[in-house]
């Protein structure tokens, strides 16, 4: 089955259809050791120095065996993962989640934030960080009202605006910056508040900044920052060598918006401070957005060796809905701009949890939450198109067969893991 499956896959879009009719078969042993057995698909687990095919066992939630064969007849439940990539769950270090009915407000219990689950999965997604929906005020209504209740395991950077990314004026309010409050929000939810953001201040001063790193450094979090439109320009050099501290983040890695100089200069050279910054330690992140990954940027930059460390999407109703679409529609980008699928995998597991001090994320070690993605490669032609409306052609896209979190599958496109309704018990 898996080299049959191997075979068709090559054909592009065929193969999706083929893949719809080819049954999975319907095994379910008598006394199960696992409860879901991944079989053959190629394992990329890049903290663990696997890429190779192995099958991956499941039991209680947890990854309880990786080896390259492992019977049927010890799961209850088995996924034909042959032709397909196996990868630890998805980690997306900047999305906005925090969805509500405030009209007044963005971000921050607003309109414009997505809810998780009806985004996350079908992506391969199985963690989203948040990143600045609730600032140190909102937090309490955001862990109720979202993470609470959400299958999809959601984090976040706490906005240095301790009412959070409600957009206009808020946003501009330079006393509702306090780093001790941040501080001691953070201490309240460790590990699942893992950061502080700094964003779309418009002003001339560095106070958001120096605030979030002393916030920052009080609780050893990252902070990530969203640079731009401020009056008059702040230098992008200063922050990368000055203000931030190695492990901080610039996001929109690849924009060109006003208020901040992009990385590539105008004769299409990276500029020598950006790498001396990735020397010292900073991450810069793709986060593509509604308005932040142009290939004017991109291209250069990557034919200079400038990949991203993580690839966000900064998902929000407006970037799902056009460029951005989803994290492997934008994977994908870097994938056909040159970027190994080995390196495109690493940045948003292992390396992703990394950045956010998740060191337990990421990865599928035995013991190690079981939150996995299936994944496919079609081959074909595809358009890619960037926020500012320009397309990139390439010949391979990534695409979710099926996600599994916390050892439960919560996304199966073609039903992989499912028997075959003629042969399923009655009343199953
Ligand atoms: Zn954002």
């Amino acid at each position: 089955m898996a080299n049959r499956l191997r075979h068709i896959r090559c054909c592009g879009l065929l193969c999706l259809v083929a893949l719809a009719v080819i049954p999975a078969p319907p095994l379910k042993a008598q006394n199960p050791e696992f409860d879901l057995l991944i079989k053959g698909g190629h394992l990329l687990d890049p903290k663990n120095g696997i890429n190779a095919v192995m099958d991956v066992a499941v039991s209680g939630g947890k990854v309880a065996l990786v080896a390259s064969s492992i019977a049927n007849a010890r799961a209850r439940e088995v996924a034909d993962a042959g032709g397909m990539y196996v990868t630890p769950g998805l980690i997306d270090i900047h999305a906005h989640v925090f969805w509500g009915h405030d009209g007044e407000s963005q971000y921050s219990d607003g309109y414009s934030a997505i809810q998780p689950d009806s985004h996350s999965f079908r992506a391969g997604q199985t963690t989203l960080v948040d990143v600045g929906g609730a600032g140190w005020r909102s937090f309490p209504k955001f862990k109720e009202q979202v993470i609470d209740r959400s299958q999809t395991r959601v984090l976040s950077f706490l906005n240095i605006v301790g009412s959070g990314m409600r957009g206009g004026p808020v946003e501009q309010n330079l006393s509702d910056m306090d780093a001790k409050l941040t501080a001691m929000r953070i201490r309240q939810h460790p590990g699942l508040i893992v950061g502080v953001k700094v964003a779309h201040y418009n002003g001339p001063e560095w106070d958001p900044v120096t605030r979030a790193v002393t916030a920052g450094r009080e609780t050893n979090v990252p902070v990530m920052i969203d640079f731009g439109g401020h009056t008059p320009p702040l230098s992008l050099e200063d922050l990368l060598l000055k203000h931030l501290r190695p492990g901080d983040i610039l996001t929109h890695t690849y924009a060109h918006v006003g208020g901040r100089v992009p990385i590539v200069d105008d004769n299409g050279k990276l500029r020598p401070f950006v790498q001396e910054a990735r020397k010292r330690g900073i991450i810069f992140d793709a986060g593509h957005g509604g308005g932040s990954f142009l290939f004017r940027q991109a291209v250069p930059a990557m034919a200079q060796g400038f990949h991203p460390d993580v690839i966000s999407t900064d998902l929000h109703i407006g970037s799902q809905n056009s460029g951005m679409k989803d994290i492997l529609n934008t994977m994908s980008k870097f994938l056909n701009l040159g970027m190994p699928l080995a390196d495109v995998i690493k940045a948003n597991t292992s390396r992703a949890a990394e950045v956010i001090k998740r060191p337990d994320l990421g990865h599928l070690g035995v013991g190690a939450e079981a939150d996995i993605a299936v994944l496919s490669i079609r081959r074909g032609k595809f358009g890619f198109v960037d926020s500012g409306g320009g397309k990139l052609m390439g010949d391979q896209k990534l695409e979710c067969e099926l996600t599994v979190k916390g050892g439960r599958v919560v996304w199966d496109l073609n039903g992989i893991s499912r028997p075959l309704w003629t042969e399923q018990k009655k009343g199953s």
